[in-house]
């Protein structure tokens, strides 16, 4: 078995604490990645989007994971579990000075996640006032105005 432990950065100014909008162990945050084929080294052409509420039962009667999934090339199959609980949030401290932090662990058999995508709703704190902000990062980045900090 492999871990992959997925680590994000971003360069936040004024913001602090970047994280899913409900957590870490939110069941339904999404992850949105490419699986590489551990066999033959395959990248899938679309990303596949997992989230913790999504159990597939193994085959073989050993609990389950997220995700099942055949190699297109070689047909190998290949499985991704998250392990919850691994995440921290990323602070402006992290972000200015280009700190990566750890966002998830994939527990992978047979492949591995490359190329991850922000995806689903995220959350922020300014760092001049108690304002939350609620942040969609499905398009890569994200800026508004924090009222009460200035
Ligand atoms: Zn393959």
């Amino acid at each position: 078995m492999v871990y992959v432990a997925l680590f994000i950065t971003a360069e936040l100014e004024g913001l602090t604490n970047l994280q899913p909008r409900n957590g870490f162990d939110d069941p339904d945050h999404p992850y949105i990645f490419k699986l590489k084929c551990e066999n033959c080294g395959e990248i899938s052409k679309k990303p596949s989007c997992v989230s913790l509420s999504e159990q597939v039962p193994l085959p073989n009667g050993r609990g389950t994971v997220q995700m099942i999934q055949k190699c297109k090339l070689c047909d190998r199959e290949g499985t991704v579990k998250i392990i919850s609980g691994q995440g921290k949030p990323l602070t402006e401290f992290h972000g200015q000075n280009r700190q990566h932090v750890q966002l998830v662990i994939f527990d992978c058999h047979g492949l591995s996640p490359v190329e991850f995508s922000f995806g689903g709703q995220w959350k922020a704190e300014s760092t001049k006032s108690k304002t939350t902000f609620e942040i969609d990062l499905s398009r890569g980045e994200f800026a508004d105005y924090d009222e009460d900090g200035v």
